[in-house]
């Protein structure tokens, strides 16, 4: 566990900057989302600003998903570069998000970070809905399953009759 004491830090210096590598069993994803395999590196850089920190992470490592059309296993390298903004979770009872509120995340201590669990919540994030092993994946071949099956459909019988004919 990684675990950054910002009031610490910031009470010496004015930047954190720090390489981790982060093994595979601290960043754990949902089984249905994907599988990180191989240890994570990433280059963190928080600096204090107004309502919490910036924090802007660059990351190399890669995540096993699945194909959504053909459903093979495929590597995804994982987001290069993020900013991120964090703070303490505001003390409202009502919150109403915006779209800029997306890119913030809510620390569950005051001014303390969990470098692992803040990428391994980047990384989910950068999972798409659909992830497709390429842009153009042509998913089951459907359409070599439709040449063996169609000619014995009549329907396709009278459809070549009337092209034809
Ligand atoms: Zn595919």
């Amino acid at each position: 566990m990684v675990t950054l004491n910002l009031r610490d830090i910031f009470e010496r210096f004015d930047v954190f900057e720090g390489s981790f590598t982060i093994p595979p069993e601290n960043l754990r994803l949902p089984a249905d989302l994907g599988e990180i395999r191989e240890p994570v590196r990433v280059y963190v850089v928080i600096r204090k600003d107004r309502n919490g920190y910036a924090v802007s992470i660059d990351m190399e490592g890669n995540v096993e998903l699945e194909c959504s059309r053909c459903l093979e296993p495929f590597s995804k390298d994982l987001p290069r570069h993020l900013e991120k903004h964090i703070e303490s979770y505001p003390r409202e009872e009502h919150v109403v998000l915006s779209q800029e509120d997306l890119d913030v995340s809510f620390m569950e201590e005051p001014d303390t970070v969990n470098v692992e669990e803040l990428v391994r919540e980047e990384i989910i994030l950068s999972i798409p809905m659909k992830p497709l092993c390429r842009p153009d994946c042509g998913g089951f071949h459907l359409a070599d399953l439709f040449e063996k099956e169609s000619p014995a459909d009549p329907r396709f019988a009278i459809l070549k009759d009337l092209l034809t004919g």
